[in-house]
């Protein structure tokens, strides 16, 4: 199979780069189509978008009932069925107490409005020098500059640093690249210990909150916190007055087994940001989720400013309920635990015979791993050898998508984020192996 190029001399649509990619035709499940008849594996879901797969039938239905009834109400003039529902099921599923929920249409805008929801928060109880938002290096956030400020990625950010108030930093917890043991809890202590230090060195009545990914991303590659790291976190934050805010958009909607990738561990967050397989490819939609006690204080205090138009739109938000209907009734979030774990076995093999992978990890569907130079000094390859682009092509040319990133902050450090939707079988999982591998070799 050849990548056609389908891509204009110069097209007028433009995103990041210019570089050619296939016209997409149809999908459905796993599988994506483009107009010359090629078959994919949807290996990355999209950006970890598509976590009930493609083309879901009870999902489609519910989209067009909606849209028979209405497809927007102001939220200032509506709140309608659809709305209510979504922010009562979503409610459901977080932690107790986490009761309100902020409509929104992507991951930005979640990040960005539990931000200023914490800041509201601050200035209702009387602590308005509390401003700062401590985040983890490397992590991603989102795009927008406030999202971005506290998004821990130098090439994404590096353009705009004087047009933004970037925030501290605390590392990312890499027990595998700081060569530290992830099953000791005294690795979670250190983490949070270095967070703990930071607060004090920033001055804790300065700081607001401290937003991490539970599971992490794009920027990190599938982290998975060391033992220990979540419930220190929570303390550390508790003992400054410090909100915790969760940045689940990528691991939020089951794909690490559970609905919000923290469930996997016990400290719960103040607030949330969820979006990506909330609307698993079928509308733009994301949330915030917020203890309720947050948000009556900022209510009764004039009001939250800040909102966007689409919030609450009705058929983004039926679409997102059919979306948690279908993960509760095919079971996909038990599905995501026990393929996914094949699929780690699958990958943790390789590097038997590929010297270069040097680490895998993940959980659930939500899987990564990365390429280095030398396994044991955890060196990352030349950015020169474009290993990331490479392998790319090779798992495109054999009708596999896998989406690479990089781990060091954004100038060096491939990994791969494997996270097929959460319908894979063990069969397909084997599909996925017999491209992925050539593809490597
Ligand atoms: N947070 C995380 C953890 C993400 O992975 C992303 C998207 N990759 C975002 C925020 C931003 O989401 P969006 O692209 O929908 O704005």
């Amino acid at each position: 199979m050849t990548t056609p190029d389908r891509r204009n001399a110069r097209s007028h649509l433009f995103y990041q780069t210019d570089h050619p990619r296939p016209v997409l035709d149809r999908a459905e499940g796993i599988y994506m189509w483009d107009t010359d008849g090629n078959r994919f594996i949807d290996g990355s879901s999209g950006a970890m978008v598509c976590n009930i797969g493609h083309s879901n039938p009870h999902v489609l239905d519910a989209m067009r009932r909606q849209m028979d009834k209405s497809t927007f109400g102001y939220r200032l003039h509506f709140v309608t069925e659809a709305s209510e529902a979504l922010a009562a099921k979503t409610a459901s599923l977080a932690w107790p107490g986490m009761d309100r929920v902020f409509f929104v249409s992507g991951g930005s805008e979640a990040v960005e409005s539990a931000v200023k929801l914490a800041r509201q928060y601050a200035l209702a109880i009387g602590q308005a020098s509390r401003w700062k938002v401590i985040s983890r290096f490397p992590s991603y956030h989102g795009c927008t500059l406030g999202a971005l400020a506290i998004t821990g990625y130098d090439s994404l950010a590096d353009p705009f640093l004087p047009m933004m108030q970037v925030m501290p930093k605390v590392p990312a917890p890499r027990a595998w690249l700081d060569g530290f043991n992830p099953d000791d809890p005294a690795t979670g202590r250190y983490y949070a210990d270095l967070l703990d230090q930071k607060i004090r060195a920033e001055g804790p009545d300065t700081v607001l909150a401290f937003i991490l990914e539970p599971v992490g991303g794009a920027s990190t590659g599938a982290l998975v916190p060391p033992a220990g790291y979540m419930e220190a976190v929570r303390e550390v934050c508790d003992r400054h007055g410090v909100l915790l805010i969760h940045d689940e958009v990528m691991s939020g909607g089951g794909r690490t087994g559970k609905f919000f990738g923290a469930q996997n561990w016990t400290a719960a967050p103040d607030i949330l940001a969820v979006s990506k397989g909330f609307g698993a490819g079928y509308v733009p939609l994301g949330a915030m989720v917020a203890r309720g006690d947050l948000v009556d204080a900022v209510l009764a205090k004039g009001g939250f400013a800040h909102g966007f138009t689409y919030a609450g739109n009705p058929l983004a938000c039926a679409t997102g309920l059919a979306v948690i209907e279908e993960i509760e009734r095919q079971d996909m979030m038990a599905n995501a635990s026990s393929t996914g774990a094949l699929l780690k076995a699958e990958l943790t093999r390789l590097m038997d015979r590929f010297p270069f992978i040097g680490d895998v990890r993940g959980m659930g569907m939500l899987l990564a791993f990365e390429l280095v130079a030398d396994r044991d000094t955890k060196e990352p390859l030349p950015p020169a050898l474009k290993a990331f682009d490479k392998l790319t092509e090779q798992a495109y040319s054999r009708g596999l998508i896998i989406y690479p990133r990089r781990s060091r902050g954004g100038y060096a450090g491939d990994h791969l984020l494997v996270a097929p939707p959460m319908i894979t079988t063990p069969a397909q999982v084997g599909e996925i192996m017999d491209r992925l591998e050539p593809a490597l070799a």
